[in-house]
Formats: structure tokens, C-alpha cells, sequence
């Protein structure tokens, strides 16, 4: 049988500094909820069978009623509940989504997640298992002090920017997940922001980067909501 590509979206998120009652992924651009753009691309992609939607508890019969039913997206076949943390989302996602070989982890606050990206990424995580999507930065990036002053100026040409989907083989991710689950119980204080830490800490495999977009947004302050809009307006989905 050809392999199952589940896809993972995380919308169980309240970011605070957007200073909205309404969680960034479900407020509006061009009349349709930022949780929307995504989901639909995931729906449409060919090689994405099933679609994990992970929301906060009280978020659930939303989603169903107002972004699943409403927009007719018919491969959400399961609707969890996420965590406090991203990574205790992703880990109910993963839950979920057993039994398939391959998982496309995605922030349902990128809405403009493409097709194109989608299949550099398939490509990618079926020759190294592991891969995230990504740009080469533009700025020079500093690394700063505890006082706010220069410490380092690492090499521009090495930096990326890292954006979701993150994609993996499913056992890679899962067992990289656990372990790094047992490894943040004993050290509360590691900084966990994404799905390759769990892979770069806590396994051999190599994590590819893989080119992504610089319309990739992920939607965090009202500055960004405007930016969607435009991008809309010229025509992006
Ligand atoms: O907060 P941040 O911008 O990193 O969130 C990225 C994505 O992860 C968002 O789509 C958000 O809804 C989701 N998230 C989640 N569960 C959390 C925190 C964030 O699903 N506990």
C-alpha cells in the first residue's frame, strides 16, 4: 500500500501579543478565519490523506461547526484537544495520528502554507526522514547578552529562518518526542520551539532544511494580520 501522509495542525495556541480576545488562528482575513488558508491547502494537497486539527478544549465545537463543516474540509477526520505547551499539541497530535509513515507538523497560524512547499517537503522527508521548512535570512542576526549588548555575530550566509510544515518519518518523530518529553520533565527550563530540537537533541538523524517561502508568515502581531490581507489581496491562495 502507498504510505500515509497525515498532516498535524496546531491551532490550540492563545497568543498574547496579538492583544486580541481571539486567538490569532481564528481571527479573520478576507472573511475566513487565519485557521482556514491552511487547512484548505492541506485538503487539496494530493498526497495528504487525513488532517489532525488540535485546538484548546473550549475551541472544539468551533472548529467543527465554523472552519470543518462550514468549508466542506473533509479529510479533518479528528478534532483533539492540544496542551499548555506547543510541543504537549504536537504530542496529542502525534497520538492521533498513529499508524501512518509520515507526519506534516504545521502551525495553523501560517496560513499561506503552498502546494509547492508541500511537495519540496515530501520530496525531502521521503530522502532524509527528517525536514523543516525554511528561508535563508536576510538581516544580519546578533546574538545578544544578558546586558542587550553584542556578544556575536554569527556567519549570515549559515542562518535560516525556520517556518512549519516540519515533516518526518512517524516512528522518528514519536520516539524523539518521548524522549525529549522525559528529558523536559527532569529540565523544565529548556527552550523547546520546535519539532526539529526533538529530532536534533535526541537522535542521529540529520534534519534537511528545505526551502520554504518568505510569504510563510505566521501570523503573532496585528502588523501581520494587515500584511496577510495584502498578500491576499494580491492574489496568494
Ligand atoms: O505561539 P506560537 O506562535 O509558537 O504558536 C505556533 C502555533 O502553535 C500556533 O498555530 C498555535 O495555535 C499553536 N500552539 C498550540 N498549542 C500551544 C501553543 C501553540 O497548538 N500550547
Amino acid at each position: 500500500m502507498a504510505e500515509k501522509n497525515v498532516a498535524i495542525v496546531l491551532a490550540a495556541g492563545r497568543g498574547t501579543r496579538m492583544h486580541s480576545a481571539v486567538a490569532k488562528q481564528f481571527l479573520f482575513i478576507k472573511g475566513k478565519p487565519v485557521l482556514y488558508y491552511s487547512l484548505q491547502t492541506f485538503e487539496q494537497c494530493p498526497f495528504i490523506h487525513e488532517i489532525v486539527l488540535v485546538t484548546a478544549q473550549q475551541d472544539v465545537a468551533y472548529c467543527k461547526k465554523e472552519i470543518v463543516e462550514r468549508f466542506g474540509l473533509r479529510k479533518v477526520r479528528q478534532i483533539v484537544e492540544g496542551g499548555k505547551e506547543r510541543y504537549h499539541s504536537v504530542y496529542q497530535g502525534l497520538l492521533a495520528a498513529e499508524g501512518c509513515d509520515f507526519v506534516y507538523i504545521h502551525d495553523g497560524a501560517r496560513p499561506f502554507v503552498s502546494l509547492d512547499i508541500l511537495k519540496r517537503a515530501q520530496r525531502d522527508v521521503s530522502l532524509h526522514r527528517a525536514c523543516v521548512v525554511g528561508m535563508p535570512v536576510k538581516d544580519t542576526i546578533k546574538l545578544a547578552d544578558a546586558d542587550g549588548f553584542c556578544e556575536q555575530t554569527p556567519d549570515r550566509a549559515r542562518l535560516w529562518q525556520v517556518q512549519t510544515p516540519q515533516v518526518f518519518a512517524y516512528g522518528l518523530i514519536r520516539e524523539a518526542y518521548e524522549k525529549m518529553l522525559e528529558a523536559l520533565a527532569k529540565q523544565p527550563e529548556l527552550h523547546v520551539t520546535d519539532d526539529a530540537m526533538a529530532v536534533e537533541m535526541m537522535t542521529d538523524v540529520r534534519v534537511k532544511l528545505t526551502e520554504g517561502s518568505y510569504d510563510n508568515l505566521k501570523i503573532t502581531t496585528p502588523d501581520d494580520l494587515r500584511l496577510a490581507e495584502n498578500l491576499l489581496g494580491e492574489g496568494k491562495q
